[in-house]
């Protein structure tokens, strides 16, 4: 299938939504990012003209106050600020940087943040860890980190971390994959990973790569999903690179520690829609957000470190390998550096301290 991806029209969805991707108005932001990153993974250049449309609708999106909303006039919130931010960074062009209003977004990360620590994912909104990472992703890309911005957040997303070695939405729930994701990539931004324990989340997750199927759960006790390949998956770099700086001896130079062979025949046979496009299991249907997620894993499980070809593991034809991605914020390592690079020549703007939280 990967052979035949040139085939695949992407630019119809980013222009125009079906009357079925109406349960998808408030998440116009991630509709752009999951395509945009699945075309660089895939290696499909992104014409000029549709990188500009998608910044001028970007642009429509962000609030007057800080940060994006889920479509044009829609209040803003984290998490598509996140996919807005991303979506940008992919694109990369001074277009793009220049939509993001610096300012704005420092000033609306701050009016989320609470006396703890953690951040609510809108005004009137729930806390859970999701926000601390989209905060930490959006603030560390565009060089807003303040001194005070993240104070005490790393300690808030330690208490998330239960019995079982993940991390849940909030302290007391769950090990989940996708927050467990959202709070190790967080501490990784705060280079405080040290935080938890790191051998039992090790052991939580190891244990989430199904025996059969070769895919990962999200939670112990559920099905295989094909989006946690990137979930799951991902937090291995995560946990191989703050292993590696405690000086572990045990690391493998080579490998991460899961199966990466048995992750890719899932990605690769298990989930994939003959007419294009990815999914959670066989039987369900395609969408852009298993899409991107899936490719996302199966990148991973392609590449140890950063793209070092003497450790490439591709299964199959050589046309099923994929461009690495970033295993912090899951855009190309390349347009993390150049958006990084872009940012750092301007100042981090001052913090707004009437609306800190301390
Ligand atoms: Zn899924």
């Amino acid at each position: 299938f990967l052979g035949h991806r040139k085939r695949v029209v992407f630019w119809e969805p980013l222009l125009t939504l079906r009357s079925s991707c109406n349960c998808l108005d408030a998440s116009r932001p991630w509709l752009c990012y999951w395509i945009l990153h699945s075309l660089e993974l895939l290696e499909e250049p992104i014409p000029e003209s549709v990188a500009s449309d998608v910044c001028r609708f970007l642009s429509h999106c962000q609030s007057p106050s800080g940060g994006f909303g889920g479509g044009p006039g829609q209040h803003p919130h984290l998490a598509p600020t996140y996919a807005a931010v991303n979506a940008l960074c992919v694109i990369g062009t001074e277009e793009a940087y220049g939509v993001i209003h610096r300012e704005k977004l420092l000033e609306y990360l701050y009016s989320l943040k609470q006396p703890d620590g953690s951040f609510i994912m809108h005004i009137g909104g729930e806390v859970d860890v999701r926000s601390a990472y989209c905060a930490a992703s959006v603030a560390s890309l565009t060089n807003i980190i303040t001194p005070t911005l993240f104070e005490r957040t790393a300690e808030w997303i330690a208490r998330c971390q239960n019995w079982e070695g993940g991390i849940g939405g909030v302290p007391g729930m769950e090990a989940h994959g996708g927050y467990t994701f959202c709070g190790l990539a967080a501490l990784v931004i705060l280079k405080k990973e040290h935080v938890l324990n790191l051998k039992s989340l090790l052991h939580w997750v190891t244990g989430r790569q199904m025996r059969f199927e070769g895919g990962f759960q999200g939670r112990c006790n559920k099905l295989v999903d094909g989006c946690y390949s990137f979930w799951q998956a991902g937090l291995l770099p995560l946990l191989h690179r703050a292993l590696h700086a405690k000086g572990d001896p045990a690391l493998s130079m080579t490998h991460w520690m899961f199966d990466q062979q048995a992750l890719q025949e899932y990605i690769l046979l298990c989930c994939q829609c003959p007419a294009g496009g990815l999914l959670d299991k066989p039987g369900k249907s395609r969408d852009f957000y298993h899409t991107c997620y899936c490719l996302s894993g199966l990148s991973i499980a392609q590449h140890f470190g950063s793209g070092d070809l003497l450790h490439e593991v591709v299964l199959g034809v050589p046309e099923n390998r994929l461009q690495p991605t970033h295993p912090v914020y899951n855009i190309s390592p390349d347009k993390v550096v150049q958006a990084v690079m872009h940012f750092l020549t301007k100042p981090v703007p001052s913090a707004t301290e009437e609306t800190a939280t301390d």
